[in-house]
């Protein structure tokens, strides 16, 4: 049996693949702002997704303490996860399950090439899986010489395009029914030329075209929303079926799955089949729960393979703040409520990740350093909506503003002379350290109102400043300061006038 030191890793191993964004966030969230049919499709999908959710949530009169347990569960298993994937490990082993364990997204490509190359097979079926749009399996079995064919219909219609997910539950999300019908009659040999943008005659173009793939497919690869440690137990959940012809029809099985997505026992995973489909379809059962335990005789799939994945797990493990996103569940509800995400989409954040979720998941896995992904814990306006509804509680907002600190850590001294934000921030610290000195700094008030002009809004601002009147103005500030207006009111001098300076206090200390 192999063993593994999670949490306490020698060196951190960071995550590689598609966790990397290539431009940073402002830049791509621009270009994509300047998308009117991407907001309006977005917009549409997520109000509906998110109303149906909270209808349904609220039928449950213990969705807190639901909430609650799902928090508690994933934080012990965070806790004890070296142990819990030893036990998961002999229980899948002991029937018939293989276990490959990948550091990275280049090892863990490698292991399915070569367990689809050892089947004989050079093309797969896929039920939809985060993981390996994380490590980029598509793209590479596609340089292997292998092809993968996505068989859930939001993951089908993306691949046709050649486009990339930009939802984790609902990765065409962008795309509407006339966009879907065009790509179907343009990518799909043998459709129907009369297809209409009817969602029941798409629906079944798709089943028609991914049937022949389905029957004829040697190897599956899927990805598993639980594993149950007791057991060696597997579990999918979705809503169409087409996971269910991936997981038992082929000869081979090959799983694909992150290391956190274990629960210790059944009764934990009770919690999660009453959390995840009320928070990502907003439907009280999703319609098709497979669960698999290694290898039955004479019955589904005769080779299963599990490979396990890090990709920079133990490296999100080993930051205490931060581990808790590694507790995502990935139905996708903090996207579906998040502002941002709502007006930018998903390809904005460049990673598989997107929304709230991916602006701390994906530094969490790369590190923060990593070239792009320091600018997604600033793709949020920390309104906390996210956090109200993760079905585990994530404190997304927390996580963001530690995130934030860690990258101007990074850079820290490494710039030569001050920037126009460090001075900023030295002269705001300075002038804020004590009452007298901001009482003189809102001497300048009547200059930011001549600033205004008569409409009483500043349009522009200079320097690192004009970020904020890029997009917004701001009105122009009173006519008296609240200072100036206790002191009227109440004869004395203004509060806080004659206290000590925060600095003197910390020099005397
Ligand atoms: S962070 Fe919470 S709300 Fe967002 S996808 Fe994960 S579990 Fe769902």
């Amino acid at each position: 049996m192999s063993s593994t030191y999670l949490g306490m890793p020698g060196r951190p191993v960071f995550g590689d693949g598609n966790l990397h964004a290539t431009e940073a966030f402002p830049t791509a969230a621009r270009r994509e702002l300047g998308n009117a049919q991407l907001r309006a499709n977005l917009g549409h999908a997520t109000h509906t997704i998110r109303d149906k959710r909270l209808r349904v949530v609220a039928e449950l009169p213990d969705w807190e303490e639901l909430r609650d347990a799902g928090s508690a569960i994933k934080e012990s298993v965070m806790a004890r996860l070296p142990e819990l994937l030893e036990e998961f490990e002999a229980n899948f082993t002991a029937r018939g399950g293989k276990i490959h364990w990948a550091r990275d997204a280049a090892e863990a490509n490698k292991t399915v090439r070569d367990l689809i190359r050892d089947a004989g097979a050079d093309e797969v079926v896929k039920v939809k899986s985060m993981a390996t749009q994380e490590i980029g399996l598509n793209e590479y079995l596609e340089e292997q010489g292998i092809a993968a064919f996505e068989t859930d219909l939001a993951e089908l219609i993306v691949q046709l395009d050649h486009d990339k997910p930009s939802h984790i539950l609902v990765p065409a999300i962008h795309k509407n029914r006339t966009q879907i019908r065009d790509i179907f009659l343009r990518e799909m040999p043998d459709v129907d030329p009369g297809l209409t943008n009817n969602p029941a005659r798409l629906a079944e173009a798709a089943r028609v075209h991914l049937r022949r793939k389905f029957l004829s497919a040697k190897v599956a690869v899927s990805g598993a929303n639980f594993a149950i440690a007791k057991s060696g137990t597997l579990a999918v959940v979705e809503s169409e079926g087409n996971g269910r012809m991936c997981l038992t029809l082929p000869e081979t099985l090959i799983t694909v799955m992150g290391v956190e997505k274990l629960l210790p026992s059944w009764q934990d995973l009770e919690v999660f089949m009453q959390l995840l489909p009320r928070s990502s379809t907003g439907e009280r059962m999703n319609p098709y729960t497979s669960l698999w335990t290694g290898v039955t005789e004479g019955d589904g799939p005769q080779n299963v393979h599990l490979v396990l994945l890090d990709n920079g797990r133990s490296a999100a493990l080993a930051d205490e703040m931060g581990r808790s996103a590694l507790h995502c569940i990935r139905c996708s509800a903090c996207m579906n409520v998040c502002p941002v995400y709502e007006r930018t989409g998903g390809h904005a954040y460049g990673s598989t990740y997107p929304g709230p979720i991916g602006a701390i998941l994906s530094p969490l896995l790369t590190g923060i350093t990593s070239e792009e992904n320091a600018s997604l814990p600033y793709a949020s306006s920390l309104c906390g909506a996210c956090y109200d509804a993760c079905p585990v509680k994530i404190n997304i907002p927390e996580i963001l503003v530690h995130l934030r600190a860690e990258d101007v850590d990074s850079r820290r001294g490494t710039r030569k002379t001050p920037g126009q934000m460090d001075v900023a921030m030295k002269a705001a610290s300075w002038a804020m350290g004590a009452g007298r000195r901001m009482a003189l700094a809102e001497k300048a008030l009547p200059l930011g109102k001549l600033a205004a002009g008569p409409d009483r809004k500043i349009k522009k601002l200079p320097g690192i400043a004009a970020g904020w009147t890029q997009s917004r103005d701001i009105p122009a500030p009173p006519a008296q300061s609240f200072r100036d207006w206790w002191g009227k009111e109440r004869g004395k001098s203004a509060p806080g006038e004659n206290a000590p300076t925060i600095t003197r206090q910390k020099e005397k200390e």
